[in-house]
């Protein structure tokens, strides 16, 4: 039987020494544990990649410990602005939502962009228009209230910083989540969902929601869930880089995932990392931080959640 795996992230980088205490490593990593059984459960089942990488994302968007859905950070005016998207590697369909509130499950909306309307990205009002013609409940702000994300914002509310939850700078680290497997009969998917950086403005939006950049998927070559500062990542155009190294010079998933993480993205200054699987449900996890939140299982016997290098 062909090999089928799933592979999940909470982002790159990681609470400062100091912050993490082991009670807080037992929760992160039982929460990766859970999404990862489940994407896995499905998968097993004999259902699709997509279905599986939707469901592991929604069970992290679920979780206040990460970056997207319930623990989105807070925007420069106090609000939620959440991005996600969604690629099946087998048609290359794919849908992305940005700059949405309310919705619980933003993979899911990025899932509907793609199978219920005729576009690939939608943004803002009108995203949440579509939202609203399909009837999605609408959480209110207390849903998404995370008292250690407000201590973030709190701090630099004032200024014209933002802040990345990067692991270099204090009490901070990414949070986006991703998801990409590869399914009984060698179809892989991924899906990428975020709150975005702390105090953003101006409707800034990162690389999460964006097709070849924080997410893609081709069984060609590979799915991709990105994890990172989202300017440089769109600047490396680096999900699409990884499948355009696999297609265009031969090289394997874990070749191509390296060769950008770890020398592409820190030529041009970014950092962070990723996950990678192809049709043949190899995976790749690389990051060039000190830590990511991360796990992957596969039917052929492998099964670990890990946070640091
Ligand atoms: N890449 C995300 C963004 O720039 C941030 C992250 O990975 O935490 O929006």
């Amino acid at each position: 039987m062909k090999t089928f795996s799933i592979a999940i992230h909470g982002g790159a980088g990681t609470l400062v020494k100091g912050m993490m205490t082991p009670e807080l490593e037992a929760q992160y990593k039982s929460a990766l544990q859970s999404a990862l059984n489940e994407g896995y459960k499905l998968l097993d089942h004999g259902k699709s990649a997509i279905e599986a990488v939707e469901e592991a994302v929604k069970l992290l968007e679920n979780s206040h410990l990460f970056n997207a859905g319930k623990g989105s950070v807070f925007t420069a005016t106090e609000t939620h602005e959440m991005d996600a998207s969604i690629m099946d590697g087998k048609t290359l369909n794919a849908g992305g939502v940005s700059l949405i509130t309310g919705i619980k499950n933003p993979v899911s909306l990025a899932r509907d962009v793609m199978e219920k309307s005729e576009h690939v990205f939608l943004a803002g009002d009108g995203a949440m228009q579509f939202a609203k013609e399909l009837n999605y409940k609408l959480e209110d702000a207390s849903y998404f209230y995370d008292e250690f994300r407000h201590k973030q914002w709190l701090e630099i509310k004032d200024t014209d910083s933002f802040q990345l939850d990067h692991s270099t700078k204090k009490d901070s680290k990414f949070g986006t989540v991703g998801a990409v497997a590869c399914d009984k009969d060698g179809n892989i998917a991924a899906a990428t969902s975020t709150g975005g950086m702390t105090n953003k403005k101006w409707g800034r939006v990162g690389d999460s929601p964006m097709i070849g950049a924080g997410n893609y998927a081709n069984n060609k070559t590979c799915a991709i869930s990105c994890t990172g500062s989202g300017e440089f990542f769109i600047k490396g155009v680096v999900a699409y880089d990884v499948a355009c190294l696999m297609e265009h010079k031969g090289m394997s998933v874990e070749d191509a995932s390296n060769e950008v993480i770890n020398k592409r993205i820190l030529d041009i200054g970014g950092d962070g990392g990723l996950i990678a699987v192809d049709a043949k449900g190899n995976i790749a996890m690389p990051f060039n931080t000190e830590g990511m939140y991360r796990g992957q299982k596969s039917s052929n016997g492998v099964n670990e959640v890990a946070i640091y290098g």
